[in-house]
């Protein structure tokens, strides 16, 4: 079994569960803004969400959209479609109110404190995130995941995001790892699985992510990318990785 010393995790919708946190802060603001409370309002207004949201964020690590656009157009979409639109005035009210609330939220995915707890035995423990600078440290501290790592890489302090390869560079240069004793674990396929492959380190995708988008859509499967590479190690359960960390 390879030995992997340097352990680079990616954050939102690996350790971070992105779509429960989501859901709750979503719900604490329907609350606040007055929003309609019909639960299937709050459903439809909430995929719609996620399919913008991942829509603008795949724009935004290419360069293709300016953050300042990102947080609120995903939010004007989702409820333009919904079919109650909000004033801009207050769509950027509750975009802000967003980023106040969601980034302290706790909830991570099944298994991430005994994956990091069992790894960070066995080695150095890093995040790389494309995530905003301001947050990323709330989510760090509401899921009490600073215990175990020895870094925080965000793409705003390197001006690259992944999946570039001067992230990773970066990255491993800082921990001062080696490629073949590295590691990159993350729910993004083109920014982490790929970012990781074309830079020349190993990878564990996980597929929750891809699963949420999935049922989001209701197993339309149209709009999936199907991917023609296996990477590492494959899981949609963090304590699958335990057996090879
Ligand atoms: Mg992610």
């Amino acid at each position: 079994m390879k030995k992997y010393n340097h352990f680079f995790f990616d954050l939102d919708g690996t350790l971070w569960d992105l779509y429960t946190n989501t859901e709750e802060a979503l719900r604490i603001l329907f609350h606040e803004f007055n929003l309609p409370s019909d639960p299937a309002f709050f459903s439809d207004f909430y995929s719609k969400y996620h399919y913008h949201n991942e829509k603008v964020w795949a724009l935004y690590r290419v360069g293709k959209i300016e953050k300042e656009v990102l947080r609120t157009i995903r939010f004007e979409r989702a409820f333009e479609e919904a079919g109650h639109p909000l004033g801009a005035s207050e769509i950027v009210r509750f975009a802000d109110r967003f980023l106040d609330v969601c980034p302290k939220l706790p909830h991570l995915l099944p298994g991430a404190h005994e994956l990091l707890a069992h790894a960070s035995k066995n080695g150095k423990l890093h995040i790389i995130t494309n995530g905003f600078k301001e947050v990323q440290g709330f989510k760090m501290e509401a899921g009490n995941l600073n215990q175990y790592f020895d870094q925080m890489i965000n793409s705003e302090d390197v001006g690259k995001r992944k999946p570039n390869p001067e992230i990773f560079e970066y990255a491993l240069k800082k921990a001062g790892a080696a490629k073949e004793e590295s590691i990159m674990i993350g729910d993004d396929w083109d920014a982490d699985i790929l970012g990781a492959r074309d830079f020349g380190i190993d990878q564990a995708f996980i597929t929750h992510t891809e699963q949420m988008q999935l049922k989001l859509s209701g197993g339309d499967r149209t709009n999936q990318v199907r991917h023609n590479y296996s990477p590492t190690f494959t899981v949609n359960n963090l304590s699958e990785l335990i057996q090879h960390f």
